[in-house]
């Protein structure tokens, strides 16, 4: 027997609490895993909430992101007592997740712990940070230099938001950090950032083509502050765009595209090629990995207290990355 987060849903109920599970409910997968840390994400919210169109079957053990020690496997590729990481795919999706003691995955999921990172960092990290990597990286193969000028990056003190800050000063760029909270001004200079500007700064939509201020943006939050940052990406400039906290729709015009040569790129973690994914984890162990990371950046809860952050997460209230031990 084992703790485990379990949501429910039926016609009438919506459930969400940690209960015992046996080895037995665990879904099929060649790897079964000790989990030693899992950590939450928006998309955990939205997983642990009743209309967050996330989960495909009830009762669901949610969780997008684990590390932890391997206690068995069919496939040669790992043996027990291998550190390891599995985020993305199905993981908290359709098949039973993080928020878990234990748990079984395909091994085509897998990730060997990088060296440059222990467990507990590794979910500091997790997908939020993944994406954030994914995101410099992308705009780094688009020409991005720190002497271009300054990158921006939304959504701030979020999960990829936080993590990309980090991420971008320790590669020298001078990082504007936007944000809705007024209060963690002195967490983003903690992070790195040389300047700080409001949530309300970043969504002027009104012209098609503003004064070019960004050499480049790292963008989790989409909607109108998307439209914002195409407007004012200076030429060749790159855009990553990587989620939707501050809405789906996207209102602009061709004019940044055609009259500037700004470059929309889209980030997916979930899919992200198996190749791509060793390599950038690596990275995250060494060259892109934030300085004070389990300091600043990470702060770890237990499974009971995991209730309180989901709801905390959709309201846009929580700051850096929550690390769940288990
Ligand atoms: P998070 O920790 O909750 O961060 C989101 C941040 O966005 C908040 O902390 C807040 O930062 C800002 N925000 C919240 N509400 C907002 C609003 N109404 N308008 C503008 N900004 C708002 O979430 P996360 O885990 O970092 O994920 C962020 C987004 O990226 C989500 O949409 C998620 O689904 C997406 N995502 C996508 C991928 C992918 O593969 N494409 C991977 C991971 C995450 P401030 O208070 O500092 O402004």
């Amino acid at each position: 027997k084992f703790r485990a987060l379990v949501v429910n849903k039926t016609e009438d109920s919506f459930t969400l609490n940690v209960q015992e599970l046996s080895m037995e409910d665990l879904p099929e997968g060649e790897v079964t895993i000790r989990v030693a840390y899992s950590s939450v994400n928006y998309k955990d919210g939205l997983a642990c909430s009743p209309n967050g169109k996330i989960v495909r079957s009830y009762p669901f053990v949610p969780g997008i992101d684990l590390s932890g020690t391997v206690v068995s496997s069919a496939d040669s590729r790992f043996k027990e007592g291998d550190e390891v990481i599995v985020t993305s795919y199905e993981l908290g999706v359709s098949h039973f997740g993080g928020f878990s003691e234990y748990a079984r995955v395909p091994a085509k999921w897998v990730v060997p712990l990088p060296k440059g990172l222990t467990l507990k960092e590794a979910m500091a990290l997790g997908t939020a940070g993944f994406t954030a990597a994914l995101s410099v990286q992308r705009l780094e193969e688009n020409g991005l230099l720190p002497d271009q000028g300054k990158v921006i990056v939304t959504g701030a003190t979020g999960g990829v938001g936080s993590t990309a800050v980090s991420m971008l000063a320790k590669r020298g760029y001078h990082v504007v950090a936007s944000t809705g909270k007024s209060s963690e001004h002195g967490y983003l200079e903690q992070l790195g950032a040389k300047e700080i500007i409001g949530r309300d700064e970043v969504s002027d939509t009104s012209r098609p083509l503003q004064k070019e201020l960004w050499a480049g943006a790292v963008d989790p939050v989409g909607g109108n502050t998307l439209a914002y940052l195409l407007s004012t990406t200076k030429y060749g400039g790159g855009v990553a765009v990587s989620g939707l906290t501050g809405g789906a729709d996207l209102h602009t015009t061709v004019f940044p595209f055609i009259l500037r040569g700004v470059n929309l790129f889209g980030i997916d973690s979930v899919y992200c090629p198996m190749e791509t994914r060793l390599k950038l984890w690596e990275r995250m162990g060494s060259d892109l990995k934030p300085e004070g990371l389990l300091d600043s950046i990470g702060y770890e809860i237990g499974l009971s207290e995991l209730p309180d952050t989901v709801a905390k997460i959709l309201k846009g209230a929580v700051r850096g990355r929550t690390i769940v031990a288990l």
